[in-house]
């Protein structure tokens, strides 16, 4: 039997401690504030959006959204976006993307200040990672796999870490998260040969490809842990379901995250850390 990592313990866990740092602020005058940049009013940004403004509220935290129209043109994305870099009220920005075709997701990304960037879509956020420079804000999800195994009390160094993932949005920047804790790391993708041997043998499996229940089995060993990234409609019907074909791995694994209640509970209050954190750097 399985250890199951929970993410609401984590989430919690943070949560109490932003409740504290925001109420710190508070006497000192300073209310934290999160702010949306949302175009159009597609049904994942919205969703995502009340979940946020839930969070927000728990935790005693500001929030304010700017809509724009679906048909607003890049030159009103950018100035609405200044207007939030320019707002001394404002600690960070949540710009949802993908963006209409007439807004180049390029220049969308270089506008937002690196210091109100809490989901780590500047590139110049995006490169301190790869310098090995903490001091930016690292994408929600990969942090909030590092912060699952911190808090079940994992020491990360010299383990043998798989990332079946290469993306920008997941791999390559957990892939830094996990060198930063000095694990040994391999970076996992769709031309890997002979994914399950490779797996097995992991201390940590990170499974993020996007494809219900794909993993089965054959790509576990007692070794692993499994932190399942995946957030995936489940083929027969109502609900989500990882990656991880859960009920045939948690019998054979050390430990594995469930889908629904694992990364994604904490990667929300992840995105509102970096917020709090942001005080500090303005
Ligand atoms: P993505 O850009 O499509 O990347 C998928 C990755 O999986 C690619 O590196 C791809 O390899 C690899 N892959 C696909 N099929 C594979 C296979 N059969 N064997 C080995 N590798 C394979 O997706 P993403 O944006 O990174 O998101 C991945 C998953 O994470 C999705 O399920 C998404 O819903 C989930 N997600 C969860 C959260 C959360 O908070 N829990 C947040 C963000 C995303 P190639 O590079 O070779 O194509």
């Amino acid at each position: 039997m399985a250890e199951i990592l929970k993410g609401k313990p984590v989430a919690d866990a943070i949560k109490e401690d932003l409740i504290a740092k925001i109420a710190e602020y508070k006497e000192k005058g300073i209310v934290a504030k999160v702010a949306i940049l949302r175009v159009g009013a597609r049904p994942d940004d919205l969703s995502y959006e009340t979940r946020v403004l839930k969070n927000c509220d728990a935790i005693g935290m500001e929030s304010q959204v700017v809509a724009l129209p679906e048909d607003c043109t890049q030159e009103e994305y950018l100035a609405a976006m200044k207007s939030l870099n320019d707002d001394p009220l404002v600690h960070g920005i949540l710009a949802f993307r993908p963006l209409p075709k007439q807004i180049d997701a390029s220049a969308a990304a270089d506008a937002i200040a690196p210091e109100k960037d809490i989901d780590c879509m500047n590139p110049k956020t995006v490169s301190k990672l790869f310098f090995d420079d903490m001091s930016g804000n690292a994408p929600c999800t990969p942090e909030a796999c590092i912060a699952i195994l911190k808090h079940y009390g994992y020491d990360l160094k010299g383990k043998n870490v798989v990332i079946v993932n290469r993306s920008m949005v997941l791999g390559r920047p957990l892939s830094m998260l996990f060198l930063h804790e000095h694990s040994t790391v391999t970076v996992c993708h769709s031309r890997t040969k002979d994914l399950p041997s490779v797996t097995r043998n992991a201390d940590i499996v990170v499974t993020g490809i996007g494809r219900a229940r794909f993993f089965g089995p054959e790509y576990f060993s007692e070794k692993n842990t499994v932190i399942d990234v995946g957030i995936n409609a489940k083929p027969e019907g109502d609900g989500i379901c990882g990656d991880a074909d859960f009920d045939k791995a948690e019998p054979i694994v050390s430990a594995i995250t469930p889908v629904p209640g694992g990364v994604g509970t904490v990667t929300s209050m992840i995105l509102l850390r970096h917020v709090v954190d942001g005080i500090a750097r303005l």
